[in-house]
């Protein structure tokens, strides 16, 4: 334990929530940006987003939208309505305060055990433990436990030894430093492909090591296969540069982001721009295509392949815009909330 904090207090990396004391707010926004997102991602977007709602009431005071645009560029935006939600319901609940409460953080909206735990323990001082997938690497390789990473009986194995360890520490900053000492050791030496053993606090404490398996556990993820999505889209210019867009629907894939005029289909692209013409019922009037066949490209998302299969074209006149479309100077999308797949489409453009 002692040697896990000692190196923790010299080899913490100065990230902007990192202060001292811990300020629960950013602390708990910076949970939320980073759950399976870089911290150097994490890192472009935190700065500006703390200066746009410098407070949990603030957060809470701002439209869907505002928020959804401040995120934009993190990727899985339910994080963003559910840190908004949070916000909203600490702000009604708890007078604006993120309560310290474990059980109370647990009924937050979006806030599981890991992030209750994390908040509890690292903001507070509470003994309470935090698994996420770093800290389960490094126990498993702390104890030589085999099974795959993010496998259900090896997660509880992981919460079960992680309250013990935590129980063995003082309450307060010792906590704080265990608990993140675990996270930074397995972001930045216990790393999954290729463990730094020889950089280490804990190598004499460690069971793979010593039996020459830190690489062997955990054993990799069974892949479940992406499922497959088609893309089909209209890139529409007007003769002042601007770009007709569309607002997805409320649920699934990013719910709610504004995107090029798309068709979405499953199996495989539509067959012809016709049929993607009749498909957006754009009116035809003032519309010409600029390429004769689609531009393809794949993105992937965690769970899904996303094909695009683009079209592009210029109109004559504003017309096109509705209930759900409208038009956009191409410096305006910085600030609306899109898919980084599609901005970079319509950028692109
Ligand atoms: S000795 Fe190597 S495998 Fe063991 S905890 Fe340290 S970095 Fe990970």
């Amino acid at each position: 334990m002692r040697l896990l904090s000692g190196w923790f207090s010299k080899a913490a990396r100065p990230l902007p929530w990192r202060t001292d004391p811990r300020d629960p707010y950013p602390s708990l926004v910076s949970e939320f940006m980073l759950q399976q997102t870089q911290v150097s991602r994490v890192l472009e977007k935190f700065g500006p987003f703390l200066k746009q709602f410098g407070s949990l009431r603030a957060l809470a005071g701002a439209s869907e939208a505002e928020v959804l645009a401040a995120w934009s560029g993190l990727g899985y935006y339910r994080r963003a309505r559910l840190l908004h939600a949070c916000a909203k319901a600490a702000a009604r609940q708890h007078g604006g305060r993120i309560p310290r409460d474990i059980e109370e953080l647990r009924e937050l909206p979006g806030v599981g055990r890991y992030t209750a735990g994390a908040i509890a323990s690292i903001v507070f001082g509470d003994k309470h433990p935090i698994v996420d997938g770093n800290v389960c690497r490094v126990l498993q390789r702390l104890e030589a436990r085999e099974g795959h990473a993010g496998g259900k009986d090896v997660v509880g194995w992981a919460w079960k030894r992680a309250e013990v360890l935590v129980g063995l520490t003082a309450r307060g900053k010792e906590v704080a430093a265990f608990n993140e000492g675990l996270m930074e050791l397995g972001a930045t030496v216990c790393l999954p492909g290729t463990p730094r053993c020889d950089e280490c606090p804990l190598a004499i404490e460690c069971e793979a090591r010593r039996v020459g398996a830190q690489r062997r556990i955990p054993a990799p993820k069974p892949r479940s296969p992406r499922r497959r999505v088609f893309h089909n889209c209209l890139i529409v210019r007007s003769e002042t540069g601007e770009l007709l867009i569309e607002k997805r629907p409320g649920k699934g894939l990013w719910a709610s982001m504004w995107q090029a005029p798309t068709i979405e289909t499953d199996g495989a692209a539509l067959d012809s721009v016709g049929e993607l013409l009749r498909e957006l019922r754009l009116p035809l009037k003032g519309l010409k295509l600029e390429n004769e066949k689609p531009e393809n490209s794949v993105f992937h998302t965690t769970h899904r392949a996303v094909h695009f299969s683009v079209w592009k074209a210029r109109m004559t006149g504003r017309i096109g815009a509705g209930r759900t479309r409208r038009w956009a100077k191409p410096a305006e999308l910085d600030s609306l909330a899109l898919a980084n797949a599609h901005r970079r489409l319509l950028l692109d453009s």
